[in-house]
């Protein structure tokens, strides 16, 4: 059998085993330690310098945080994109909190500022202004922050931005995760860097990210006994997951350009197929990182879809995956308000991620290319 071509493997640089070795030899093999300080020094700087980062044990731990923190407690409602993860909306159910979901706009695939200004005035006009809005840059592509930011403020409602996906993506000239009065990472080792399992808060207010740490280490008082006045969370990254992250940010600007290659690649050698289209920068504000490759499918014929593409990959030990369901349609968030356009369903119904791992070689990339040739008999 030929070698798996995986979605989105791990990719190590080589140095994160130095940075591991020597938190062991230190015995610093717990929640705490130089990697971990290092990490977010790191990461604080590849932002831009201005932010706190609070290094947390996954992604999905920094967006419970970030509605923590932001104050949103049972009963609140809170905006959430609908096109996205499950792990962007779960957080909200965690608090007891209300999701409401809005849909997507054509170009960017993300949140629309259209649809949520619609959603936000209406859910003020029954009585429940929500507490936060949570937007995500799907597969590395900036959502419309120009507009998003502005809604924001206007209706001084605090903006999270789910980032997981988009760490290295900018808009104009800011990192994304920098635009929201909360920004989130994750290193899943599927993202474009891993610390095996990892996540991180990111907040221009330095309280917000000091309130974050203080509740993700058991909200343990600072006196001489165990003294607790909140809930606390054991959420902090692991000092040996952040010497991995430190050997990673060592490279990411590589993984960035390996990613971005891969989907230029894939357009260019896709290109002649027609009905295959791509998610595409609107314009030169729009920098995505190019986490995954996904394509639309405009079928020529019924059977010539998403899933039979997906299926005739499998057989060639490609791994491609549909694009996320949209949350609206799921049956644990089904029963929530949602603002929708039909666009997030289109692209679930169109759309595949195709192969887009850093590690991805020329000759594996052609062999999915051509495999997908192949399928529509071009
Ligand atoms: C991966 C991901 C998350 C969750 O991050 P974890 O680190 O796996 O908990 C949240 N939102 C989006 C959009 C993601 O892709």
């Amino acid at each position: 059998m030929n070698k798996k071509i995986w979605l989105s493997p791990p990719h190590m640089g080589g140095s994160e085993i130095l940075y591991v070795k020597n938190a062991c030899d230190a015995n610093w093999v717990a929640p705490i330690g130089p990697c971990i300080d290092g990490f977010e020094d790191d990461l604080s700087r590849f932002l831009g310098g201005s932010v706190g980062v609070a290094a947390l044990s996954a992604g999905t731990a920094a967006i419970h945080m970030a509605l923590i923190v932001l104050g949103v407690k049972a009963g609140d409602e809170v905006i959430c994109q609908s096109l996205t993860f499950a792990a962007s909306a779960n957080p909200i159910v965690y608090q007891g909190a209300i999701p409401v979901f809005v849909d997507s706009e054509e170009q960017t695939w993300n949140m629309s500022p259209h649809l949520l200004e619609e959603a936000i005035k209406d859910r003020i006009a029954k009585g429940k202004t929500p507490k936060a809005i949570v937007i995500v840059h799907l597969f590395g592509m900036p959502g419309r922050m120009a507009e998003i930011v502005e809604i924001s403020k206007k209706y001084e409602i605090p903006l999270i931005e789910d980032a997981a996906e988009a760490l290295g993506s900018t808009y104009g000239s800011k990192k994304l995760g920098t635009f929201g009065d909360i920004g989130i990472l994750s290193f899943n080792g599927n993202k474009i860097i891993t610390t095996s399992a990892g996540g991180a808060l990111i907040a221009e207010n330095s309280e917000l990210v000091a309130r974050a740490r203080f509740l993700a280490t058991q909200a343990k008082e600072n006196l001489p006994y165990y003294q607790h006045n909140n809930i606390g969370y054991n959420y902090r990254m692991s000092n040996i997951c952040a010497g991995i992250g430190r050997g990673q940010m060592e490279i990411l600007s590589l993984r960035i350009f390996q990613r971005r290659r891969n989907f230029y690649n894939y357009k260019r050698l896709l290109s002649s197929i027609p009905g295959i289209s791509f998610q595409e920068e609107m314009s030169t504000d729009y920098f995505s990182n190019r986490w995954l490759t996904t394509i639309l499918i405009e079928p020529g014929n019924e059977n010539l879809n998403n899933e039979n593409l997906r299926l005739f990959l499998e057989k060639s030990n490609i791994e491609a995956r549909r694009i996320w369901k949209p949350l609206h349609l799921q049956p644990i968030f089904e029963q929530y308000p949602a603002y929708v356009n039909g666009i997030s369903e289109k692209i679930f119904d169109k759309g595949l991620c195709l192969p887009s791992g850093s590690s991805l070689t020329d000759y594996e990339l052609n062999k999915v290319v051509k495999r997908i040739a192949t399928f529509f008999d071009v």
